[in-house]
Formats: structure tokens, sequence, C-alpha cells
């Protein structure tokens, strides 16, 4: 580049000298790339840390992008750097404005900030202005060999590749050539232009790599100005140079075009350039991530929207209620590692509850209800309960009234008409707590034709709120909501996405995967206080998981809840069913199997395989099935 362009170039963004921090200063755990990292400032290789996050606006950002933000913004930050926000838009076919907003959003949610942001088609001009500098030099060729016969010239990975019939025109005629090309006078494929490098590389990337392409497509940001487009392989490393980027992370994919970009900054920069560095990807199990297969997921409508709560996408994660911290901490935890491999979602679960264990308060909500009749108490007579919201090892004070009526609801998984062993709720015959309240005990039970309970007749011991009735056993304590002062609702519990860990696992097509069964909806009945709080207030529901009111749906007078997240593991539980003994935990398997057939009911039929006991559970993870483990203590 002549220096005339060169001094059109943007300029890199003001930012300060680097620090290397101390480990208790550093946001991310010490790895390979920060061991680089400190090693380039001690030695004097850098002064400055510039990173950038180059996403594609070709669709939704997703968890592995946000892995991928985490260590890009918060490495830099640790040293005092700086990161670009660069959308890599170099494909006009697939990009559009709509997925830059987006993009932008969820960098906003998750609270990090850019010093700028950047496009790639704002270096168009430069990019084109380098790739006749190519030519001019010799280092760049127009090829007009077909794509087939391009491929077949490359040759193997144990066979060099051959020269084509257009490898040694003139320099003139390439420059010539390379501006017709975006004159728009060639059809799309007619010719590329190629690095001229090293047929014979053993790296096949560096044999004669393609740099420009022919694309008639309408740009959403430069209209129709280009009819040549970079590729990646050319856009990436030198937009890393414009913007003086010193540390370029990318994922274990592009180790092969290492080579590439150091030859294309070698030939092109002087003084500092940029270096790539590779890390593992992301691979969250029960999901799949690129951005393109989420995008068939939306077109064929198998989800709701880039939003539908079960999706990946951090627009989802947002929607469904999982907080910017539990996805940061999640990212935290994963880590940044040289190898790839696969993540279990419970380690995702695990850092949603735990941002949400201190910060929801416990409500009760019944999400499968069984009428219950107190009937010792008078009609219309309300006990107000006053209920903490906090358990006690959370450190928070305030509480709230429960309306106690005759008239109350427990959840159908709570009663059994003949409780098998180990079954600690209610039977006939038995006494139970409700939570908050007192202890009653099941008098008379009326059933349908076919022998389901349909309400409960008990006595309430109102006497002895705080403590057993005397001589009766109380089994354990159950959630419930009064029927006439209760508000009805729809809650959505979501299982994972697809009923298999890998959903492409030995070449399967992963829409072949998605589970009908991952959405389930109940209407069920919450604690009236609910309608006086800030409508973004996450609970627990008690023994259910934790929800709150959908921001799109569930926020008008209809109240709808997601379940963010379980109370406990559906995914380790699965190992539990894998392995021959789900017995050994006999309250769990008599709930996952409850579980299991109200969810093959409520799905549409589309459940395969149901006999199979590790889809049962993942079942149970989808279903209203209160936590039989909560509140299980016997009160004598
Ligand atoms: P996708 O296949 O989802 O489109 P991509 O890698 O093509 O993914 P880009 O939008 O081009 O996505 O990537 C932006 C940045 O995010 C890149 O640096 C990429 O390496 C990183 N990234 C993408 N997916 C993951 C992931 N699963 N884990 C970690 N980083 C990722
Ligand atoms: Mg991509």
């Amino acid at each position: 580049m002549n220096a005339q362009d060169t001094t059109r170039l943007p300029p890199v963004a003001p930012h300060a000298e680097a620090r290397i921090p101390r480990d208790d200063q550093r946001q991310v755990a010490p790895n390979f790339i920060t061991d680089v990292i400190d090693s380039d400032l001690r030695e004097g290789r850098v002064t400055s840390v510039v990173t950038r996050f180059p996403p594609e606006p070709n669709g939704f950002l997703h968890v592995g992008h946000a892995k991928s933000i985490c260590l890009n913004f918060l490495v830099a930050q640790d040293y005092g750097g700086i990161t670009y926000l660069r959308f890599d838009d170099t494909n006009p076919e697939t990009e559009e404005m709509r997925y830059v907003e987006a993009a932008q959003r969820d960098l906003a949610w998750l609270e990090v900030e850019p010093v700028e942001v950047r496009f790639a088609s704002d270096y168009f001009p430069h990019l084109y202005a380098w790739a006749q500098e190519l030519i001019r030099r010799g280092l760049a060729y127009v090829d007009s060999s077909s794509e087939e016969e391009i491929r077949q010239l490359r040759g193997t990975v144990t066979e060099p590749g051959r020269p084509g019939p257009y490898r040694e025109r003139s320099v003139e005629e390439n420059l010539d050539l390379f501006t017709r090309m975006n004159a728009g006078e060639f059809s799309d494929g007619a010719h590329v232009l190629r690095a001229k490098i090293d047929l014979a590389s053993p790296n096949m990337k560096m044999r004669d790599p393609i740099l420009y392409r022919i694309v008639h497509a309408p740009h959403y940001r430069t209209g129709d100005t280009w009819k040549v487009y970079p590729l990646y392989d050319m856009a990436h490393p030198l937009s890393d140079a414009i913007e003086g980027i010193t540390h370029s992370l990318c994922t274990l994919e592009f180790v092969n075009n290492r080579e590439l970009y150091d030859w294309l900054v070698g030939s092109l920069i002087d003084g500092q350039r940029p270096h790539q560095y590779e890390f593992a990807r992301l691979v969250l199990d029960h999901t799949v991530m690129s951005k393109r297969k989420l995008l068939h997921l939306v077109r064929e409508g198998l989800v709701s929207g880039w939003d539908d709560p079960r999706m990946p996408t951090l627009s989802a994660m947002r929607r469904r209620g999982i907080t910017a911290a539990a996805v940061k901490d999640f990212a935290n935890r994963v880590g940044v590692a040289k190898a790839n491999s696969r993540t279990d979602p419970a380690l995702l679960d695990h850092s949603i509850r735990d941002a949400l264990n201190d910060a929801a308060p416990r409500v009760l909500a019944v999400l499968d209800p069984l009428a219950v009749e107190l009937t010792n108490l008078a009609e219309g007579q309300v006990v107000q309960l006053e209920a903490p919201y906090w358990p006690h090892d959370v450190p928070k004070e305030g509480s709230r009234q429960v309306p106690l009526t005759r008239e109350v609801v427990i959840e159908r998984a709570d009663f059994e008409m003949e409780p098998p062993r180990g079954y600690k709720r209610l039977a006939p015959g038995r006494a139970v707590r409700l939570r908050h309240g007192p202890v009653v005990r099941v008098d008379e039970v009326e059933t349908d034709d076919a022998g389901n309970p349909t309400r409960l007749s008990c006595h309430a011991f109102l006497d002895d709120m705080g403590s057993a009735p005397e001589g009766v056993k109380v089994w354990s304590t159950v959630h419930w909501v009064s029927r006439p002062l209760g508000v009805p609702m729809t809650a959505r519990l979501y299982g994972p996405l697809f009923d298999a860990p890998d959903p492409e696992a030995d070449g399967a097509n992963f829409l072949d995967h998605v589970d009908p069964g991952s959405l389930v909806e109940n209407r069920g009945l919450v604690e009236p206080s609910v309608l006086g709080d800030d409508p973004d207030t996450r609970y627990q529901f008690e023994r259910l998981g934790y929800f709150w009111r959908d921001p799109v749906d569930g926020r008008g007078d209809d109240l709808v809840f997601n379940r963010i997240v379980p109370l406990k593991d559906g995914y380790g539980r699965r190992a539990v069913a894998a392995g021959a003994d789900v017995r050994s935990t006999p309250e769990l398997s008599v709930d996952d199997e409850r579980a299991g057939d109200r969810v093959r009911g409520a799905g549409s039929g589309g459940r395969q395989g149901a006999s199979d006991p590790s889809r049962e559970v993942v079942a149970a993870a989808a279903s209203g099935a209160p936590d039989p483990a909560r509140y299980e203590r016997a009160e004598r």
C-alpha cells in the first residue's frame, strides 16, 4: 500500500500501556493465552493489549460467543487494554443489519463495552488496495479456472498441487482483470483472486488460497459499491492489523489458517504485526451452536424464534431469565483450553442456580393442581399467614402474607392413593404440613371413574401452627396455593431442545433430534403476592425451580412464567439413570417415572423410545414434578 493509502487507514483507538495484573486482580484465571501476553509484555514484544470480538452478522450470538466475548474483553481489561467489536461482514449474501443490532444488545447485556464498533466492510477500500499491491508484487493472480478445476489442481494431503494455466499471468493482465471483476463485468465464479504462495505446501491453506471472489449481491452496508469481496482469510488478518490488534484470539478450527495469516501481515504490514492464538470452542451437549444451524431451526419453525428460551442464543437465555452474571460465571468456569471437548449443560445450570440462590425470593406456586378442601375452615374465611421470603441460609430479611382458605390446591404428584415404599407425601389418612401453614390430614378422597383422585377432604390442625399436633405423624411438607385467591398462570417448562447429547453424532441430521417434548406448558396457580412485585422479579417457586415472567408473552394480564432452571440437575440424573441402579434413590425414581408419563401425555406424541430410561429422566427435567427431596423431613 502506498503512503497515501496508509494515511487514510482508520486510526487505532487511543489506549494506554498495558500492565501485568497480579493474580488476585484478574477476572480471567491465568491460562495459556494470558501466559503468552505476560511473556510478550515482559520481553517487550508488545506494550499494550488490544483484542477484538469479530462476529459475522449472519445470526444471533450464542453462548459459545459469550465465551469468546468474555475472553477477549475481560483479558484486555485485566491488562488495562482495549477491545473492538468488529463485524466481520464480508459475505453480502447472508448478513443483515438486524444481526448487528442483536449482537450489540447482547454485548450491552453482558456489560462489556467495546472501545469502538468497527466493520470489516469499512476497510473494503484498504483491503482492495492491498490486493492490488499483492498483484503488483507478483504475490497474487487472477485465476479463471472453475471451482472444480481449482480443487483438482490443488492436490491432496499426500500429493502436491499443480499450477493451473492462469498462474503466470502478467501483473498488467491481473490488475486489469481484477479491476474489471470489481466493475461488474463478470458473473459470480468467473474469476477469483488467489495468493501465489506454494502449491506444494504441506498446509493446504497455503496452496494459493483464494483472497477475493465476485459476488453480485447488495451488501447491507455498502450496497452495490463492490462486486468483489475479500474472503475471511484476507479480511481477518488485515482488519486486525488496521486496528492494531496485538492478540487475535480465535477458535481451534483456524489453526491451519494461521500460516496464511502470518504470510499476509508479513507481506503487507510494516512495524508491529498482530498474532493469532487459537483456543477450544465451547461445545455444549444437547444443543447445536453454529448460527447457520440455529437459523435452520428458526426457518423451519421448530422453535418460536431466535429468542425461543430453548435456544442457546444469548437473546433466548436473556428471555428465559438467565442472568448475565450466570453466563459470565459459566464462561469462566469452562476456562480456556487448547483442546476441544464437550461441556455438560449441567455446568451452565450450576452457574444459573448459583446466581439466583441469593437473589430469588421463595414463593409458592402449584403447576399441576389437585383440589383440597380444608373442611374445618369456613366458606369465605381467610387466614393470613406470615411467610418469610428467604430460607435460613440466605442472610436476607423480608416476608409476605400468604392467604389460607377453605379451598387450596396442592401438586397432583404430592398425593398417592397407594403410596409406594419410600413415598413420604400425602395418602389417605396421612398428614403433611402445608408450607408456612398448618398440618393437614386426608380424611376423604373423591375420584373420577378411572379412580384418579379429583379432590381431597382434609382436616387442618389450625391450633398447632408452629408445632406438630399431638399424636399425628407429619410425613413431610408440601407447597400449596389458595384456590380462590391464587392467581392463574401458565408455566413454561423447558427441557433440552435435542434429545441426544450430540445431535450430530454418527452423521445424524440434528433436525431429527429436536425433542417435541422440550416445551411443556402447565396451567397452575401462584400465590397472589407476586402481583405486587416488579415484573422482572426472579423467584424460586419452592420445590419447582427458578421462574420469572416471560418478557414477551407474560407481562400482560395473563401471567406466563418461564422456568429458568429446575432446582436440581436433570442432566446429572441422566448419568444416574444410565447406570444400573436408579432405584437406589427411590424418591427420585418414583417421581421420574410419573413425570415421564405426564410429559409423554402432554407432548405431541412425537417422543419415540420413551421406554429408554435415560429419556424418561430428561423428560423429568422438563416436567413440573416437584422436587420430592425438598421439605421431606418428617415432623414428630
Ligand atoms: P457460527 O458457526 O456460530 O457462525 P463462527 O465461529 O462462524 O460461529 P463468528 O460470528 O464468525 O462465528 O465468530 C465470532 C467469534 O466468536 C469468533 O472469534 C469465533 O471463533 C468465536 N466463536 C464462535 N463460536 C464459538 C464457540 N462455540 N466457542 C467459543 N468461541 C466461539
Ligand atoms: Mg461463521
